[in-house]
């Protein structure tokens, strides 16, 4: 709720008078209490869980689209009765873990110290703030994912997410309960040590997840704005680690590539990649198309790592 009753007001107190968007902040946020703004995020990801995936859904079901040519593992498809499964299983948690964890987590927001006034942020201050959140989340994430692949983390609760080897857009919240409350930590961690406004948090929140679809998607898409983002891991990097499985020890990032750089959990995934260049460079170049995969070998299956 903003501290001011009119226009003029909120005008005397910033010292200038209001951008357009800030006129349409005030009009929309001026009588509404910080804990409803901040519930705002149920509804955000509420539409970004169903509405983002659906057109690599009807995608990957109906192999329409002109996509398939860049569907990462095309040899496995989902059925209608699998992907409605996971659609289930996904609002299910969402109903019951992670809409829950938003309307309690609210104290959290008011620690960390994200305000709902004006002014409101510049687009840089914005951009510099996810930047960070970004890179704060990915970091941690990293390490947690390596944790989830020990002997315990796995079978207890990693094993869920896992379960879908070759996945698909839905498939990116699909986790055991345990693994979204925990992963959940990260996302507060960035706000926590850059904490900025309230619209700045909303869009974190809302692309993280777009970002995760993407990275879930199933398809490595040429056009995609993020292939120009330095050390981004993408569809094409995210879909080994789901190919290789439980066993998988390498490309544990969530984002960017450099964590598994560093630290060594990359091996697999450049080894695979190499021996396959090799083998197609030696079958005449065989390795794309519709029938094959990005990591299918033109003569036997390699799995490394
Ligand atoms: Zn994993
Ligand atoms: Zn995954």
């Amino acid at each position: 709720m903003l501290p001011y009753a009119t226009i003029e007001e909120a005008e005397a107190a910033v010292g200038r008078g209001l951008t357009l968007a800030e006129t349409l902040w005030f009009r929309y946020s001026a009588s509404k209490s910080d804990y409803f703004l901040y519930c705002h995020n149920v509804l955000f990801l509420f539409l970004v869980f169903n509405l983002v995936p659906i057109p690599l859904a009807f995608a990957e079901l109906t192999r329409s689209l002109g996509l398939d040519q860049y569907k990462i593992q095309p040899k496995v498809r989902l059925s209608l009765a699998e992907m409605r499964k996971c659609y289930k299983d996904v609002n299910r948690v969402f109903f019951l873990v992670v809409g829950p964890l938003q309307l309690v987590s609210y104290p959290s927001i008011k620690i960390i110290g994200i305000r709902t006034g004006l002014p409101l942020p510049s687009r840089w201050e914005i951009l510099s703030q996810l930047v960070v959140y970004f890179l704060v989340e990915d970091y941690t994430n990293y390490w947690i994912h390596r944790f989830l692949h020990s002997k315990w983390g796995y079978e207890k609760i990693h094993s869920v997410h896992h379960e879908f080897t070759a996945p698909v857009g839905y498939t990116a919240p699909y986790a055991h309960w345990a693994e979204v409350l925990i992963l959940g930590i990260p996302s507060f961690l960035g706000p926590a040590l850059a904490p900025g406004h309230m619209v700045t948090f909303w869009l974190w929140i809302a692309l993280r997840q777009i970002e995760a679809i993407e990275t879930h998607s199933g398809y490595d898409l040429p056009w995609s704005p993020t292939k120009y983002i330095p050390f981004y891991g993408g569809a094409e990097y995210h879909d080994y680690h789901h190919y290789v499985g439980g066993q998988s020890q390498s490309n544990f990032a969530s984002v960017f590539t450099y964590c598994d750089f560093i630290y060594g959990t990359d091996k697999g995934y450049q080894y695979h990649k190499k021996v396959l260049g090799k083998l197609k460079g030696m079958n005449g170049g065989t390795g794309t198309g519709l029938n094959r995969g990005k990591y299918d070998c033109p003569s036997d299956e390699v799995k490394s790592d």
